[in-house]
Formats: structure tokens, C-alpha cells, sequence
């Protein structure tokens, strides 16, 4: 496929992409974009000039502060309206091309968190991940806990401090339990991490006392992008003990703005590792459910202003995939809603430079991760920023999710 818009060479954001956000302009108020290169196809102007009236959607759905009601719309309309702006990014004579305020430069844009989150599940779902943690905390001969490989394992996250891409977060300060001690201090977390993840938004709402199958569950699934799960790993080690994360996590998790559609994805399916023991019947699954699709992560300190890539990952070495992580959440009858997020839990591989998170990078603070300016790491530092970067590649198709980026303050 050719566009005559300009797309850079390995732009995340090819013609086979097209993502959903929800961007700002110093003229304009939010409203629903589609990226395609370096530059954002306006879809309330696009609305106007009527390109999707066979749709007949209502110029409110566009003109918005979140992409929910677009979702809403039901996929039907979603992927024909990234049709439609396909077609027109590849007609000579389209309207778009002939229009004067349709095309907005990503540089003239501010963009914003994508969704309104309702709820938001995080998963624990890399075994190499499990492991790693397992090893370091519990027993390295026996690393996974009895239920890891019968059921991904999850629990309820914060919701309200999901934020988006380019927002500042602060060192959190709480409870923890020095070594050595027997009594808890409060103080500045020492140990902030971030958690390579990816996130995916809810598509379709689901009801209570209903559950969804394996062969359902991409009709729930809008899209994904990247998610950091900040972490404080001193307070969460304090708190933890038996309800699971609570403060060590809640502070903040940062995403990317732009949602990439589960059918732009749909090309770089690939097969997830072997499940073994068999998994029980409402867990099983047909097809491919997982995705090739590149992750890194970087650190880059304000001072020095010099970036280091301190891990690669792949979202294919995922254990557990999305439709079992749907089906598992609502065979109890839980119901989902449009704009929920999932997370995948901290993506780790293999390999020791794989590995999603400082606290395994580090191995728990005991070794030190050097860095391209000189200085070294075992967790995140004031005013470091991390960012995470992901992309599929194959036969010279890219589809990317462009960046989630977000700096540590101290303490306020
Ligand atoms: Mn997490």
C-alpha cells in the first residue's frame, strides 16, 4: 500500500497501523486522531466532510475527551472507519487530501490520556518474569507458587492514576521495613521500578453473571499500548503480605497515547510457549494468541541527557495470552466494560538483558546496571526518565506503538 502523505521509513506509524488518541491543538480542543507518520488525521474535520456517512456517526463521538464513546460505536464501525481513512491516505483524489484542516502535525499536537479507565486488572502472566521473582524472594529450586501454571494469576489495580505519556510522576514516600529492624519507618521509597508491560482497553461490555470464551475474547479486546507499572519495590515489600499490591503500585502507571487496534496486530500472531501441565477446559484456546512485538526499555537521566537501552523483551513470551486472561477474569461472572485496561504483568525473557524490570536487571539491588553516561543504576533515580518503546516488524510492514515516557521527581 502507497499513501501520498510522507511516511518516514520505519515510522511506527504506517499506512497498516492507524492507531486511535485523543490529541489537543492550541486552535482545537480534544478531540479523536489516527497517526500516520508524523502527522495526526483529525477525525471530527474528517467527519465533516462526510466520508463516513454511510456510518452516521454523531460528531460528539469525535469531538471528545476520551475515545469511549468511539469504542462504543462497536467494532463494526471502528474498523470501517479506519478503512475508510486508509482508503483516503491511498486516494490521489481523496477528500482528505484535498482538504485544508484535516492533517495536523504531530509536533503542533498535545496528546492525552486515550480513555476513561474504569477498572484496571493487573496480571502476573511472564513465567520468566514469575521466576525471576520466585527465585529471588522464595526458592530458586522452586521459584513458581502451586497455582502459577493453572490460572494467570491477577489482581485489581488503580484506575484513577493511570496517566498518559510525557506526565512527571513523584517519588512516592510510605511505609517500609528496614533490614535488620523491627519496626516500619516512613520515608521516600528507595527503590522505584518501573514494570515493562502492555496494556490492552476493553472494547465491548460484557455482563455480570456472564463469562466470555477463549474464541470470544478478541471481539472484547479495541487495542493495546505500552504500560509502566511503577513500582516501589521497599513499600510493596512491606505491604504486600496477604492482599497483594496496594500503595507500592497505586501511585502511577504511565501509558502511550495512541491505541494500536487489535487487527492492526493481527498479521504478527504467533504461537505462545507450550502450557504444561494441560490447562483446565475454559482455559484452552485455538489458534494463535500471541504477538510478536518488540519491547525496550530506556533510562535517560536528565543531567547527562544520554540514553541507555537497558532491557529487550518480546510481548511473545507472554505464558498466559489475552483471551485466557479474559476468559479466567469473567468465569466467576465478573463483568467487563469499554475502557477497562488489562495489563500483562512485567514482560521479562530469557536472557538477563531481557528482563522487564530493575528488580530483576539488578537482581534485587545487588548488582549494578551501567549506564552510556558514565553512571550506574540499581533502581530509578530522581529525574531519570524511563521510556519504553514497542514495534512489530515483518515483511517490511511496521506496526508500532511509538512511546510511553515519564520522568521521577523527588519527593514532593
Ligand atoms: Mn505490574
Amino acid at each position: 500500500m502507497n499513501s501520498w502523505i510522507d511516511i518516514p521509513k520505519n515510522s511506527d506509524f504506517s499506512i497498516y497501523n492507524l492507531p486511535f488518541g485523543i490529541f489537543s491543538t492550541n486552535k482545537n480542543s480534544k478531540r479523536v486522531g489516527v497517526a500516520i507518520g508524523n502527522n495526526i488525521i483529525d477525525l471530527l474535520a474528517s467527519n465533516k466532510l462526510d466520508i463516513f456517512k454511510d456510518l452516521n456517526i454523531n460528531n460528539n463521538v469525535f469531538e471528545n475527551n476520551f475515545l469511549n464513546d468511539f469504542i462504543n460505536l462497536g467494532k463494526n464501525k471502528t474498523n470501517k472507519v479506519r478503512e475508510i481513512i486508509q482508503q483516503q491516505l491511498t486516494d490521489e483524489s481523496s477528500k482528505i487530501k484535498m482538504s485544508t484542516d484535516v492533517i495536523i502535525p504531530m509536533n503542533e499536537a498535545e496528546m492525552h490520556l486515550p480513555v476513561k479507565v474504569g477498572d484496571y486488572t493487573d496480571f502476573y502472566s511472564s513465567i520468566e518474569h514469575a521466576t525471576n521473582i520466585g527465585s529471588m524472594f522464595r526458592d530458586p529450586s522452586n521459584p513458581l507458587l502451586p497455582n502459577w501454571r493453572h490460572l494467570p494469576v491477577g489482581y485489581h489495580g488503580r484506575a484513577s492514576s493511570i496517566i498518559v505519556s510525557g506526565i512527571d510522576i513523584f517519588r512516592p514516600q510510605g511505609q517500609v521495613m528496614p533490614i535488620d529492624s523491627d519496626k516500619p519507618v516512613f520515608t521516600s521509597s528507595k527503590r522505584i521500578d518501573f514494570e515493562l508491560e502492555m496494556g490492552y482497553i476493553i472494547g465491548k461490555n460484557s455482563s455480570l453473571g456472564s463469562s466470555i470464551t477463549t474464541d470470544d475474547a478478541d471481539n472484547y479486546i479495541f487495542g493495546k499500548v505500552l504500560f509502566n507499572d511503577w513500582s516501589a519495590r521497599d513499600i510493596q515489600k512491606w505491604e504486600y503480605v496477604p492482599l497483594g499490591p496496594f500503595l507500592g503500585k497505586s501511585f502511577a502507571s504511565s501509558i502511550s497515547p495512541w491505541v494500536v487496534t487489535i487487527e492492526a496486530l493481527d498479521n504478527f500472531r504467533v504461537a505462545g510457549p507450550i502450557q504444561n501441565p494441560e490447562v483446565l477446559d475454559y482455559l484452552k484456546f485455538n489458534g494463535l494468541k500471541n504477538y510478536d512485538i518488540n519491547l525496550s526499555v530506556s533510562i535517560l537521566p536528565e543531567k547527562t541527557n544520554i540514553v541507555t537501552i537497558v532491557c529487550k523483551s518480546n510481548f511473545k513470551y507472554m505464558y498466559w495470552n489475552m483471551s485466557q486472561q479474559i476468559a479466567h477474569h469473567t468465569i466467576n461472572g465478573c463483568n467487563l466494560n469499554v475502557g477497562d485496561i488489562m495489563a500483562s504483568g512485567t514482560i521479562s525473557g530469557k536472557s538477563k538483558d531481557s528482563y522487564g524490570s530493575m528488580l530483576e536487571l539488578s537482581w534485587g539491588g545487588k548488582k549494578n546496571i551501567e549506564l552510556n553516561d558514565g553512571s550506574s543504576r540499581t533502581f530509578i533515580e530522581d529525574y531519570d526518565s524511563v521510556i519504553m518503546r514497542g514495534y512489530c516488524e515483518k515483511d517490511n510492514i511496521r506496526v508500532g506503538f511509538g512511546e510511553v515516557k515519564s520522568k521521577l521527581l523527588p519527593s514532593i
